[in-house]
């Protein structure tokens, strides 16, 4: 194993670090990055001419679960082309110079079977957030309102399961869907529940807060995909403006806000722009854009008022386990009509109108709206006006009149600073001495070539890189893996937490299985990285 590493002459795009795009050397011992090395004891790399960025994160994908397992039986000549079956998920991400990822959706008796699978993925570290949406033992604590109570319980969970944070998605839509009936008014109480949608997004989040988890509340809020639903989503932001930050810059995280960001009645259209003026005025809140790609892909879903309706006379497959979260799968094509052409406008709208690069990230909820693989061509739509201009729409929309391109340095932001800092990940997505030796090299130019105008250049240069180093190990070169280092499964830790005995006692009687096992143990991990809270 070579011991330290001299990347030397590249171009390097460091937003953590104020580089944009400065010629300059890269020292890595150990895995991590150093200030200098031996010249004579290390392994020197030329990259003259080459772009360097730290390794990308994506904030929101879905990889490892029982239900993508699920999906790929059910839909076998699916797995290789869009769900990528394990060792796939983590060469593709590699080869395009990703180094971490977030599998966005694991209810907590399924979490034991994600970590088993994260063994199976190779070359990416990864974290897992846990659905809490509509959990019952959480429901007392939400109808007393007391973030308290509810913080006790999620912390126990966190700890039991492995998971690095918590995820609300169409919170309580279930429960009502089960009573066939869709949420309208996400401040009317759900009779049986006793509480409302709100309640439970407010008290969750206020717990999430207290706890200082590193991630703010993943929010995938109600009425996704539904004409008129950026009101739903203002809504919940509003009602969480109070919510006090605690260690972070935000409080809120909105997951693939593209589907959460539509006017119209019958139909949709785009109000990207009411939900970006929100977030430029709001900094407590950020967002993972779920740029729609135009595709043929499996949906995998935990939201069954967004998918359901659209699979009739398809195949399906949905399942609930001890009445936590519903999962589902099914055969979906995004195409270019009418409201493709919108769903594609709106989420690069969404990137174009917020100000602040830092309060967004670039995601697909592969292999939902798009396939990691579209991420080349996202950036180079988001580089270029000339390229946007280019792709054929069946609607009108306000993207044509938007002139901004985003910046090399821009990307770099939304692709790896940003991320980064909403996980609260010092060590990564930055190339600070003392942090994680992950990186990607790119064969793009950065001081000759212009990417609004070589657009194809660098979706080609970004699609595979010259080297991805992670942990300060080149595990690919010009596309082929030359070694597959086990990744490492972040969690939340802390010490000393004890489920309240009241809660304890039904759980026991509830839960069909033992509660000790939702426990995954320690041992199992892939790598174990507990991040302190
Ligand atoms: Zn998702």
């Amino acid at each position: 194993m070579i011991e330290s590493l001299l990347i030397k002459n590249g171009f390097v795009f460091d937003p953590a670090n104020k580089i944009n795009g400065e010629r300059m050397d890269l020292a890595i011992k150990k895995g991590v990055i150093v200030e200098s090395v031996n010249e004579n004891e290390a392994k020197i790399i030329d990259v003259k001419g080459k772009m360097i960025l730290p390794g990308g994160i994506d904030i929101h994908t879905h990889i490892a679960s029982q239900h993508v397992n699920f999906a790929r039986m059910l839909f076998p000549p699916s797995s290789d082309e869009f769900l990528f079956t394990a060792p796939k998920v983590g060469l593709t991400y590699s080869r395009m110079g990703y180094t971490f990822a977030v599998e966005a959706a694991v209810s907590p008796t399924k979490a034991l079977h994600t970590h088993l699978e994260f063994l199976d993925i190779p070359s990416l570290d990864h974290a897992c957030l846990l659905l809490l949406d509509v959990y019952w033992y959480l429901l007392p604590a939400v109808r007393k309102k007391s973030a308290e109570e509810a913080a006790t319980i999620i912390s126990w969970l966190l700890e039991s399961t492995k998971t690095y944070g918590v995820k609300l998605l169409n919170p309580t839509g279930s429960e009502m869907w089960s009573l066939k009936k869709e949420i309208t008014n996400i401040e009317e109480p759900i009779k049986h529940l006793g509480v409302s949608p709100l309640d439970v997004i407010k008290i969750i989040a206020e717990a999430n807060e207290r706890l200082g988890l590193p991630h703010p509340v993943h929010i995938h809020p109600n009425n996704a995909g539904k004409p008129g639903n950026y009101k739903t989503t203002l809504k919940t932001l509003k009602a969480l403006e109070e919510i006090k930050p605690n260690k972070k810059k935000r409080t809120i995280h909105l997951a693939h806000a593209q589907l959460h960001s539509y006017g119209g009645n019958e139909s949709i259209e785009s109000q990207a722009e009411q939900i970006a003026e929100y977030i430029n005025s709001h900094p407590n809140v950020e967002a993972d854009i779920g740029q729609m790609v135009p595709h043929q892909t499996i949906s995998l879903y935990a939201d069954n008022q967004l998918l359901i309706p659209t699979s009739r006379g398809k195949k399906i497959f949905t399942d609930q386990v001890e009445l936590e979260a519903v999962f589902g799968a099914t055969p979906t094509e995004y195409k270019m009509d009418k409201t493709g052409s919108i769903m594609w406008a709106t989420g690069l709208e969404l990137a174009l109108k917020v100000k602040d690069p830092w309060q967004i990230q670039l995601s697909v909820d592969h292999p939902n709206l798009g396939l990691i693989t579209h991420y080349p061509q996202i950036i180079g739509w988001l580089l270029s006006k000339k390229a946007r201009d280019q792709v054929k729409l069946e609607a009108d929309t306000p993207l044509h009149s938007i002139n901004r391109e985003y910046t090399l340095y821009e990307i770099a932001i939304i692709t790896r600073a940003s991320p980064a800092q909403s996980l609260n990940l010092p060590n990564k997505g930055n190339l600070s001495v003392g942090s994680d030796a992950d990186i990607a090299i790119y064969d793009f130019n950065p001081q000759t070539q212009d990417p609004a105008q070589e657009t194809e250049a660098l979706i080609k240069a970004l699609s595979q890189t010259l080297y991805t180093i992670k942990n300060g190990i080149i595990i690919i070169k010009q596309g082929e893996p030359l070694q597959k280092p086990k990744g490492k499964t972040y969690w939340a830790h802390r010490d000393g937490i004890n489920l309240p005995e009241k809660v304890k006692i039904e759980m026991e009687r509830y839960y069909s299985l033992d509660i000790n096992s939702l426990k995954t143990p320690k041992e199992i991990l892939s790598n174990s990285q507990e991040i302190k809270y």
